[in-house]
């Protein structure tokens, strides 16, 4: 196992990411690690400073003849994703990560390397540490926590960052630039109801939705996959407008960011409604396939005779309820005109669950832009609200909304070109970056996110390509020494 890191280039990017890797930095035990920036900043004699959400900044005056450009602030986290092997015997408070070079990449033995965000720490500290760099103002910053909730960007005080321009390297494909990303929201949502006995003869089933895809609600929003809840819901409504159909209880989908693949209802019906509603369920399954052909290859839709409830919900609550589910916004709302195919604004229908006293409902909201975000919300609680449920929003935090007419842009599309001869690619996620949040502490803050190429990032396969490192980094003192003139 060659575990020399130090022999790579650029040797001041490796000599920092191998010590890096000997201070144990899981989220929120990073004090070895701020420690050792503090270290390297004090025998570099440069000024820094830590706030209270134990953010490091670091200040580097500019080069003789380089005063008259905007300020440029290197941006990475100081945590990484704990995770190893189920074999793999390993403290991450006190264990040094196993870094080794495995052909053009480097990966860590049995547990995630840290190159994630690493490799960005140790690119911002070379840079400063560069003394035959030439660069306007410099900054770097290294903000806390990024892994388990960016509790560093949401903690960042206003008026400790001077420059104009950020550049976030926590991104992990060279050879793209970031420009943009989503905001979220949660939408917390509860009906209460007093169960009520169920008298009369009824039939019971428990109608289930489920082999639908899912994914992140992020990344996979877009794909126009089917929602369980909303595929559920409508046949229940479908249901209640040729006859009466109650329901005694829900549970559908799951966590907030993840496209519900699957849903569940117990209802009843009447005796004589049995074979009527049976055929329906069948119908409704075709219909549900034909319309996500291309998109969906296992939905199954099917309810199973249970044993009858002895309670079931109001008739008001579940009328209510199957009504504000089908009538609640869900999926893509608005792409974006800066950037095609991005999507701007989404809800994701995430989860709905009753306990027999009550039923909750879990919307996760994403975009770019703040405002659509706050009107989106604004619907989703009307929806709710109209049908006596009480609505609670919580955990907004602020998107990033590509601006192509970036100065920082422009320079480092010239910049990419000219080292390496094409365009880099321009995109933005529909996802949460520290960006985002920074951007709303400094209006204005031009931002691009970029970095080299990391694999399996979060998992004990991560590993990083070590040519992609040398690329990345030349890009980056390439674009500090084209800074835009203020
Ligand atoms: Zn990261």
């Amino acid at each position: 196992m060659d575990k020399n890191l130090k022999a790579l280039k650029p040797a001041l990017v490796w000599k920092h990411f191998a010590e890096i890797c000997n201070i144990p930095h899981p989220s929120h035990s990073e004090d070895a690690i701020r420690a050792y920036i503090v270290k390297w900043a004090e025998e570099l004699g440069l000024e820094h400073k830590i706030d209270e959400a134990q953010n490091v900044y670091v200040y580097k005056p500019a080069t003789p003849g380089m005063e008259d450009r905007k300020g440029i602030i290197l941006q990475a986290h100081t945590d990484m994703v704990p995770q190893k092997n189920n074999d793999k015997v390993f403290d991450f408070e006190t264990d040094p990560i196993e870094a080794y070079i495995d052909g053009e990449w480097v990966t860590a033995n049995g547990t995630t390397l840290g190159a994630d965000n690493g490799i960005g720490v140790a690119a911002a500290m070379a840079a400063l540490e560069d003394d035959e760099l030439v660069h306007g103002p410099l900054e770097a910053l290294f903000t806390a926590t990024e892994e388990t909730g960016m509790d560093g960007a949401f903690g960042l005080q206003g008026g400790m960052l001077k420059g104009e321009i950020l550049l976030n390297l926590d991104s992990e494909t060279e050879g793209e630039l970031y420009v943009g990303c989503a905001g979220g929201l949660d939408a917390n949502i509860t009906f209460k109801y007093k169960e009520q006995p169920l008298e009369g003869k009824f039939a019971a089933y428990r109608v289930t939705v489920k082999g639908l895809k899912g994914g992140h609600s992020g990344i996979q929003i877009g794909y126009q996959r089917a929602n369980a809840n909303k595929v559920l819901f409508r046949l229940l409504r479908q249901e209640t407008e040729s006859y009466g159909l109650e329901v005694a209880e829900v549970d559908g989908g799951g966590l907030r960011n993840a496209i519900p693949r699957e849903a569940q209802a117990v209802i009843v019906v009447r005796e004589a409604e049995k074979s009527i509603f049976e055929a329906n369920v069948k119908s409704f399954e075709k219909v549900i396939i034909k319309e996500f052909e291309g998109i969906e290859d296992n939905i199954q839709i099917f309810a199973e005779e249970v044993a009858c409830p002895e309670k079931i919900m109001p008739h008001l609550t579940s009328h209510s309820l199957i009504r504000a589910i089908c009538g609640c916004p869900n999926g893509v709302q608005r792409m974006s005109m800066a950037m095609e195919g991005l999507v701007q604004t989404s809800t994701n229908l995430a989860r709905v669950v009753s306990d027999g006293s009550t039923i909750k409902i879990q919307c996760l909201l994403r975009s770019s832009v703040d405002t659509e975000k706050g009107e989106l919300a604004g619907a989703i609680s009307s929806v709710f609200e109209l049908a006596g449920a009480d609505v609670e929003l919580s955990g907004s935090y602020s998107g990033w909304n590509p601006n192509m007419q970036s100065p920082i842009l422009h320079t480092m599309l010239a910049s990419y070109e000219k080292l390496y001869g094409k365009k880099p690619s321009v995109t933005a996620i529909h996802a949460g970056l520290e960006c985002g949040i920074i951007g709303a502490k400094y209006p204005g803050m031009d931002m691009i996110s970029f970095g080299p190429t990391i694999c399996y990032p979060h998992s004990p396969d991560e590993k990083v390509e070590i040519a992609s490192v040398e690329k990345f980094y030349d890009f980056l003192l390439n674009t500090l020494r084209n800074a835009p003139k203020k």
